[in-house]
């Protein structure tokens, strides 16, 4: 197992998903995306298998009892998302990068556990106030959900000095860039 670990993650709005997107298209970087487990139903358009591995709580559950997570969180109330050891894995064993999009507390647990074969990067939306009006013209969450999402963002944003990397994304293109950057250079050492 020689691949790495690299570790995205951020505050809801912040642009996390965007910017993932865009850094997967950079076949030199030799990333796959780890597809987490989670208990919540597909969105629209979505694969199982490729976006998520949809289970039911029951099967996570289970995973959990028999310690097949490397690490899990309920990151909202009765939504579990955990990574599985068997995707880690497989993505390792066949020399490839692993790229993970989670939750700021599952980001520092995967940190912990792999030390310097991991870099943990936080995507810092540019303020609070910005994040809050991205949230409001995504139009996806009433308010008392964009509340929520607020405030578990200054909790968030609070951890974020325990992160290798922090990455303000100010404007898409060049936060980007910066996180291309911050990789390339990650994976040649
Ligand atoms: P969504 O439901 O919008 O796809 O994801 C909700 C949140 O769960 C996002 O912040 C995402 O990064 C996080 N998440 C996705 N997979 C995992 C995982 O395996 N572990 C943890 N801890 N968080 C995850």
């Amino acid at each position: 197992m020689s691949g790495k670990l690299i570790i995205i993650s951020a505050p809801s709005g912040a642009g996390k998903s965007t910017i993932l997107k865009s850094i997967l298209k950079n076949k030199d970087l030799n990333l796959e995306f780890s597809i987490s487990a989670c208990n919540r139903k597909p969105r629209k358009g979505e694969i199982n298998g490729k976006h998520y591995y949809f289970i039911s709580t029951e099967e996570f559950k289970q995973k959990i009892a028999n310690n097949e997570f490397v690490e899990w969180e309920e990151v909202y109330e009765n939504n579990f998302y955990g990574t599985l050891h068997s995707e880690v894995d497989r993505i390792l064993n066949k020399n490839t990068n692993v790229i993970f999009d989670i939750d700021v507390e599952g980001g520092l647990n995967i940190k912990k556990l792999f030390g310097d074969k991991a870099l943990a990067i936080f995507i810092m939306p540019p303020s609070i106030e910005k994040l809050r009006e991205r949230l409001e013209h995504r139009n996806t969450d009433n308010q008392d959900e964009i509340n929520r999402r607020v405030s578990k963002a200054r909790k968030e944003i609070s951890k974020s000095h325990f992160f290798d990397k922090i990455i303000v994304n100010n404007d898409l293109d060049t936060a980007v860039k910066k996180t291309y950057n911050v990789i390339k250079n990650f994976i040649k050492n």
